[in-house]
């Protein structure tokens, strides 16, 4: 496919503050983004045009198609349905292989585990039958995470032994779900990758990640991992995006064991921006949101490199009450999604704080 020129529209399914960065991002190159979701969001705020339906209303998802010239997610639970009704009228990316391969659990880790890379051991719990095998081949302490529509720590359980199982079974509401060994991490990294139409990939300095209470709490460059884990790191990445002929930025989520035959193992990749790049928009001459779309539209990448050490903190809940305080802030860059209520444990903007450039990292 050639090049999009500037001017042409790009859809977007999901109306989230990703789908509303992506948007400000696409307005800076000229284009005109559309949105489609099952419900409002922040970012039809910034977007040209908005279709609210279903993602089970194909009709109307192919009419939507029809207004733009390439669609992209901004969020891996799109039914696979919706998204194929879409490729046949328009591109999709990233493709339809890695939104079904990421938004189920299981699929994704054997999909992982097919390629020879590294992560905790896994098991299938569809139902109670399973328990006796998961056990024998995961063992506790480990996590149980639902199959589908888990996210930021919701849909998990922990056991600490064997017994528990079937309480955290009930703990997740019965729902299929993956039994996978707990990692006695040193810290969670994230590699940021992007991968153009040509099967080219850059990635972004590595962020090391800090959660609280399961949500993401803050993402720093440098991270302290040393030098050949982040090209191990990297070369991690890279192959899962070639072998699902991704085009866009991933984000890889890691665990970082540091000793041993495998120092880190994979957790989970989202198939869209991540909110642990959210300080590539920053610090980085073109951020994550930028090349995603000059992906998607078939142009160059931009740059990766980092020009500024940074610290990105969500701002989660009633913590955007502060903006007044962090819009004082020397070296504070500001970045709110035009939620209107603030709920406990719902994202309404984040904060990156630069500082000069240490030796470390890219
Ligand atoms: P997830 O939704 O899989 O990203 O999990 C949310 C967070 O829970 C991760 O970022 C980790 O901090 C923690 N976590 C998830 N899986 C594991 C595991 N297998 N071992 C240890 N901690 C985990």
């Amino acid at each position: 496919m050639k090049a999009l020129p500037p001017g042409s529209t790009i859809g977007i399914l999901g109306a989230g503050q990703l789908g509303r960065m992506l948007s400000i991002a696409a307005a800076q190159l000229g284009f005109k983004c559309h949105i489609y979701s099952d419900v409002p969001g922040p970012a039809s705020d910034v977007a040209v045009s908005t279709t609210i339906g279903p993602y089970e209303d194909l009709d109307k998802i192919a009419k939507f198609a029809a207004e733009t010239d390439v669609v992209t997610y901004e969020f891996e639970n799109v039914p696979v349905e919706a998204a194929a009704a879409v490729e046949r009228v328009r591109p999709v990316r990233p493709g339809l292989k890695a939104l079904e391969v990421a938004q189920d659990r299981f699929k994704e880790k054997s999909f992982i585990a097919s390629l020879g890379l590294p992560l905790p051991a896994f098991a299938a719990v569809d139902s109670a039958d399973d328990f006796a095998a998961a056990i024998e081949t995961v063992g506790a302490p480990s996590m149980l995470k639902t199959r589908r529509l888990g996210y930021d720590g919701k849909g998990q359980a922990r056991i600490g032994r064997a017994d528990e199982l079937p309480a955290a079974f009930e703990a997740v509401g019965r729902a299929p779900a993956t039994l996978e060994a707990m990692v006695p991490f040193k810290f969670e990294v994230s590699v940021l990758l992007v991968r153009g139409l040509d099967g080219v990939s850059l990635a972004y300095d590595i962020p090391q990640n800090h959660h609280e209470g399961g949500i993401l709490r803050t993402s720093t460059v440098p991270s302290i991992l040393p030098p050949e884990h982040q090209k191990l790191a990297l070369q991690i990445a890279g192959r899962l995006a070639d072998a699902l002929g991704y085009v866009g930025v991933m984000g890889v989520e890691m665990f970082y064991v540091g000793e041993g035959p495998q120092p880190l193992l994979l957790n989970e990749f989202a198939p869209r921006v991540h909110n642990s790049g959210h300080w590539t928009m920053d610090a980085c001459a073109v951020g994550q949101f930028e090349n995603h779309i000059r992906a998607v539209v078939g142009w160059p990448l931009g740059a990766t490199g980092r020009h500024s050490d940074c610290q990105m903190t969500n701002l989660i809940g009633d913590d955007v009450a502060a903006w007044p305080e962090l819009a004082a802030e020397a070296g504070a860059c500001l970045h709110l999604y035009g939620k209107k209520q603030a709920r406990p444990g719902r994202k309404m903007g984040h904060v990156n704080r630069l500082t000069a450039r240490s030796g470390m990292g890219k």
